[in-house]
């Protein structure tokens, strides 16, 4: 927690219109009180990144972007490139979702070549790791965090890892209500966090770690608790401008001096 950024990461899926996002901003600008301790990012559809970077002028809350195509351009039609991203003033890029590994067959190698595009273009990936029910009952869920952090990683050098932000989310606890609880939490951000210092000593100082599954605005606070969790990349409520502003103030509180 020491010296990591906080930061709290909207997912908004393929939720809301242009005006539908106007209206969020407008409304999440009136309540959020930014206290500076903790780093807001909104990801909206790829429709509504326009209108929410104009909404945002004058704010210090980042847009990003829920996937990018790991190539610099080409004929591959439906897909945006990370320059085309950059390009409408996206900082951060959410790859290896696991709605984008499950529904869209984004493949660990897949997703090596996203995060690479994200280092080209000098966007931060929010890597997002995290294992199946199955994975979870059979014990094991190290073993496939340990596997998607290391083909996902592939070529990528301990000075580029510094730059990344990593989402833990269980599949499991995505979208379903139930969230892990607050010592399966630290406990696989613990793993994550060995990972890194494996890779090279100083990288786990550096990299936040955010949880996503599940986060409310009364599961906040306790989740944020463990030592290894810095943040939270929050899907469903994300789309209600009060409950986001509640995550995001509950993550203020636990980042209070
Ligand atoms: C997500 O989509 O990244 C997510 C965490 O969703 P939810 O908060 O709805 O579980």
């Amino acid at each position: 927690m020491a010296g990591r950024s906080a930061i709290v990461a909207a997912n908004w899926k393929m939720y809301k219109t242009r005006v539908q996002a106007a209206e969020f901003i407008a409304a999440f600008r009136k309540q959020v009180l930014t206290s500076g301790r903790v780093m807001i990012v909104i990801c909206p559809p790829f429709t509504a990144l326009e209108t929410v970077r104009k909404a945002l002028e004058g704010s210090n809350v980042k847009i990003g972007a829920q996937d990018c195509y790991s190539e610099k351009d080409g004929a591959f039609t439906g897909e945006v490139s990370a320059g085309q991203l950059k390009e409408v003033g996206c900082t951060y890029v959410i790859v290896g979702h696991s709605e984008r590994r499950r529904l869209f067959e984004d493949t660990d190698e897949l997703i090596n070549r996203k995060l690479q595009a994200c280092l080209r273009e000098r966007l931060v990936p929010i890597f997002c790791v995290g294992e199946s029910l199955p994975d979870r009952e059979a014990k094991r869920t190290e073993q496939v965090i340990w596997a998607q952090l290391t083909h996902g990683l592939v070529d990528i050098t301990p000075e580029q890892l510094k730059s990344f932000v990593i989402a833990y989310e269980p599949v499991w606890a995505i979208g379903t209500g139930r969230n892990a609880t607050p010592e399966q939490a630290q406990e696989v951000h613990a793993f994550i966090r060995s990972f890194l210092r494996n890779v090279e000593a100083g990288i786990d100082e550096i990299v936040p770690i955010l949880y996503g599954g599940s986060v409310k605005p009364d599961n906040i606070e306790p989740l944020m608790l463990g030592s290894d969790v810095d943040g939270a990349l929050v899907g469903g409520a994300s789309l209600e401008p009060s409950d986001f502003v509640a995550i995001v103030q509950g993550v203020a509180e636990t980042r209070r001096p």
